[in-house]
C-alpha cells in the first residue's frame, strides 16, 4: 500500500487564488490590504523568507512594504517602528521576522504589535482568542495544517489526533485547532513516555519536532493521516542514504545542490500511512499562503467586513 500524497503546493495555490479574488473584491470598496514586514539585520535565511512573503503579497494584489532596521537596532527603536505601523490605517498586517538580534527584547517587540494586525498570530491576545474560540488571527503554519486536512476531505471531529511538539508557533496552536474541531487530542514532547506507542493511537499524526526522519513506521497506525511539519536540511551522504537510498530523482538534486530537505517523518512511512504530506511540497507552501489569507482577514476584521469561514 502506498499513501495518498497530500499536495501542499496545489492547495496553497488554490488559497492564493481565493485571497486574490477577495483582495479584488475589497478593492471595489477602496480597500487594499497592506502588509508591513520588518526584517532586522542581514540573516540570510530570513532574507529569503521575507523576499518570498513580499513577492507573494504582490502576486495576490496586496500592498506590501519592507522595513530593514540595521543589525544594531535597539528594542526602543523597534518599538517606535511598531508604534508607527500600528497607527497607520493602510497597514493591516505587521510581521516581525524572527529571530531578532540578541540585544533586542523579542517578547517586548512582539507584544507591542496591535493584536488586530498580528498576522503571525503570536500575540497573547490572539492565543487567547484561539483557545476560547473567538474570531482572531491564527498562526500561519498551524492554520495551513488545518487547510490541508479540510481541503483533502480528511475528517477531524471524533478522530484521535496526536501532535508531536509543543512549541508556541506550531505544536500548541495545531493542538488547539484540532481540539476546536472536536478531535481527541494528545500532545507529545521530549519527556513523553513510549512515544511510538502513543503515536500509534493516532488517526491523524502531526509531527512538528525538528528532527530529521524521527517518525518511522513503528510510530504509525496503518492507514493513518500523517502531517509532516518538519523542515530539515541534510548535507551528509550517509544521512541521505538512510532516507532516500534508491530514490534516483532525489539523488540527482542532492548531488547537484549538495543538500536536500527531509521532514520529521521518515519517507518509509508513506508505505504504511493512508495519506501523507511530502517534504518539500507539503505544509511548507501553506505557511506563506496563510499569511496572505491572514492579511486579508485582518483587513476585513478591522473594517467590520464579514469574514468567510
Ligand atoms: P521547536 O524546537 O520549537 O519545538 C520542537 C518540539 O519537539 C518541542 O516541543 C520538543 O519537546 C519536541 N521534541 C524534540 N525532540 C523530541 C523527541 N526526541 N521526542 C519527542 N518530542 C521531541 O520547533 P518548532 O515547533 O519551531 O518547529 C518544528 C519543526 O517544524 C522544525 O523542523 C521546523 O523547521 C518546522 N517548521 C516548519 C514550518 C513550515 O513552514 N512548514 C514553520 C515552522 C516550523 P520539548 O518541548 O520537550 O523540548
Amino acid at each position: 500500500m502506498s499513501a495518498r500524497i497530500l499536495d501542499g503546493t496545489k492547495i496553497a495555490s488554490e488559497i492564493r487564488a481565493e485571497v486574490a479574488a477577495q483582495a479584488k473584491e475589497l478593492a471595489l470598496s477602496g480597500v487594499r490590504p497592506g502588509l508591513a514586514v520588518v526584517l532586522v539585520g542581514h540573516n540570510p535565511a530570513s532574507e529569503v523568507y521575507v523576499r518570498g512573503k513580499v513577492k507573494s503579497s504582490q502576486e495576490v494584489g496586496l500592498y506590501s512594504e519592507q522595513h530593514t532596521p540595521p543589525e544594531s537596532a535597539t528594542t526602543e527603536e523597534l518599538l517606535a517602528l511598531i508604534a508607527d505601523l500600528n497607527r497607520r490605517d493602510e497597514i493591516d498586517g505587521i510581521l516581525v521576522q524572527l529571530p531578532l538580534p540578541p540585544q533586542v527584547d523579542s517578547k517586548k517587540v512582539l507584544v507591542a504589535v496591535d493584536p488586530a494586525k498580528d498576522v503571525d498570530g503570536f500575540h497573547p491576545m490572539n492565543v487567547g482568542y484561539l483557545s476560547t474560540q473567538r474570531p482572531g488571527l491564527v498562526p500561519c503554519t498551524p492554520a495551513g495544517v488545518m487547510e490541508i486536512l479540510k481541503r483533502s476531505g480528511i475528517p477531524v471531529a471524533g478522530q484521535e489526533a496526536v501532535v508531536v511538539g509543543r512549541s508556541d508557533i506550531v505544536g500548541k496552536p495545531v493542538a488547539m485547532l484540532l481540539l476546536n474541531q472536536n478531535a481527541t487530542v494528545t500532545v507529545c514532547h521530549s519527556k513523553t513516555r513510549d512515544l511510538p506507542e502513543v503515536c500509534r493511537r493516532a488517526d491523524i499524526l502531526v509531527a512538528a519536532i525538528g528532527r530529521a526522519g524521527m517518525v518511522t513506521r513503528d510510530y504509525v497506525k496503518p492507514g493513518a493521516t500523517v502531517i509532516d511539519v518538519g523542515i530539515n536540511k541534510i548535507t551528509d551522504r550517509t544521512e541521505f542514504d538512510r532516507f532516500f537510498a534508491g530514490n534516483k530523482k532525489r539523488e540527482e538534486t542532492f548531488l547537484a545542490k549538495g543538500s536536500t530537505l527531509v521532514g520529521d517523518v521518515h519517507p518509509e512511512v508513506a508505505g504504511i500511512a493512508g495519506a501523507i504530506t511530502p517534504v518539500p511540497g507539503g505544509v511548507g507552501p501553506l505557511t506563506i499562503a496563510m499569511l496572505m489569507a491572514n492579511t486579508v482577514k485582518a483587513a476585513m476584521l478591522r473594517r467590520g467586513v464579514l469574514v468567510p469561514q
